[in-house]
């Protein structure tokens, strides 16, 4: 079936903030040979595309004059390897939860500390994603994408996509030129579990669990992520909205002696990283509120819109945030979702 283009269509229910924004065009994309349509498309309208998959890192701050994208690309394909690695590939439009959860049914383990991270497959590469110790570089093999300005499909090893915390050249360098179609990870048949991380050893032993079962382990991630955050359809929100900043190491010395609260994590070698969601915390701004855009109560890193917040709001809370921070530490913050238009 052909590409379908709408005109003027409300991205509520594309972003998880709930922004009630319009796009001009808007398509819904399910497979490669549609790929055609798209480009011709674009030629024809000479716009910009916006590529959208499960829009849970993104703030939409107005009405977005652009051909808007949602990846719905599917299809799994799981295979051994000689050398008992399993490699895995995942349409770009699988929702991530689903796929690292269909990884442990197959017996593919590598994956289980990213469990219930909102979005799908296919935008994972672009900001890294990592959650306890695990970024998707870490177990990602390569990629196939689609070049929206040359019409080439192309791969990109891990290496190609010069993975960063929270980064990638797709973020970096390409923003928006390449609509990734599919992800290939290698994993592995024995189950190893990443336990030193953000105190997830201690939740098994709560639990009297000394060697978890790895859907167990998932169910463990889900149980603490779920403690911890909003649920979007509860309260949107986009994850943190702030990264850790990283900063040199004897910066964040001079800071620990002036602040010996703070929490500092060693980082790349002459680098610290803060825990930015202290920083906000310390200031008091934890549940705190301008309008319907608010901090959330639980957790000072993630902002969240109570009802009828615009991207708008959100961004000058941000603002407030940063400028509190850099005042107070000195440091700035830096925003973690992308921000369009
Ligand atoms: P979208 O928000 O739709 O898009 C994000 C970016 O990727 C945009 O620039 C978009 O243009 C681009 N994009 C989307 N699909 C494609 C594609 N197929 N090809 C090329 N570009 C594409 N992130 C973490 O790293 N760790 C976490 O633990 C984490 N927890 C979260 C918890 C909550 C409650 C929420 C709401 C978010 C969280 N996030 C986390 C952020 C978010 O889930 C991830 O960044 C996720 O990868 C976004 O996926 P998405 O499909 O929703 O992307
Ligand atoms: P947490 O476990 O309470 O930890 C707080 C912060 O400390 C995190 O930001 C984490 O950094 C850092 N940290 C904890 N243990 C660490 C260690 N051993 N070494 C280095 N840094 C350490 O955090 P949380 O808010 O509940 O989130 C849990 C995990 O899910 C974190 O990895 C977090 O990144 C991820 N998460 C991400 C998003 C997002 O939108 N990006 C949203 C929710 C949760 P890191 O953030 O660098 O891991």
């Amino acid at each position: 079936m052909s590409l379908q283009f709408q005109e003027n269509i409300s991205l509520k229910p594309y972003n998880s903030f709930g922004f009630d924004v319009s796009a001009r065009y808007f398509a819904l994309l399910d497979s490669i040979e549609q790929l055609a349509d798209l480009r011709e498309f674009m030629q024809h309208q000479a716009i910009p595309v916006l590529l959208i998959g499960g829009g849970s890192n993104l703030v939409l701050t107005a009405d977005l004059d652009l051909l808007v994208v949602v990846n719905r690309i599917r299809g799994l394909h799981i295979s051994d390897n000689p050398d008992g690695t399993v490699s895995v590939t995942a349409g770009g439009g699988e929702d991530w939860h689903q796929f690292v959860r269909w990884t442990l049914e197959q017996g593919a383990y590598g994956l289980e500390n990213l469990s219930l991270i909102p979005g799908t497959v296919g935008a994972a590469p672009i900001q890294n994603i990592g959650a306890y110790g695990v970024e998707i570089k870490d177990r990602m093999l390569s990629l196939e994408a689609f070049d929206l300005e040359t019409g080439e499909q192309v791969v990109f090893t891990s290496a190609d996509c010069q993975f960063d915390y929270r980064d990638s050249i797709f973020k970096s360098r390409f923003p928006g030129r390449y609509l990734i179609i599919a992800v290939t990870f290698t994993l592995s048949r024995e189950f190893t579990p990443v336990l030193h991380y953000g105190g997830i050893s201690g939740q098994l032993a709560d639990r009297g669990i000394t060697s978890p079962e790895p859907l167990q382990f998932s169910d463990l991630i889900c149980e603490v992520r779920n403690s911890k955050l909003p649920q979007p359809e509860q309260l949107g929100n986009a994850g943190s909205f702030f990264k850790n900043p990283v900063i040199p190491e004897d910066q964040a010395q001079q800071l620990k002696q002036v602040f010996p609260g703070m929490v500092v994590f060693a980082d790349k070698p002459g680098y610290s990283k803060l825990a930015a969601g202290w920083l906000i915390d310390q200031l008091g701004w934890k549940g705190r509120t301008q309008g319907d855009a608010g901090v959330y109560e639980k957790q000072a890193l993630v902002l969240v819109n109570h009802g009828n917040a615009t991207g708008t709001d959100i961004v000058e809370l941000a603002g407030a945030i940063q400028a509190d921070v850099y005042k107070q530490y000195g440091v700035m913050l830096e925003i973690e979702p992308r921000c369009y238009p």
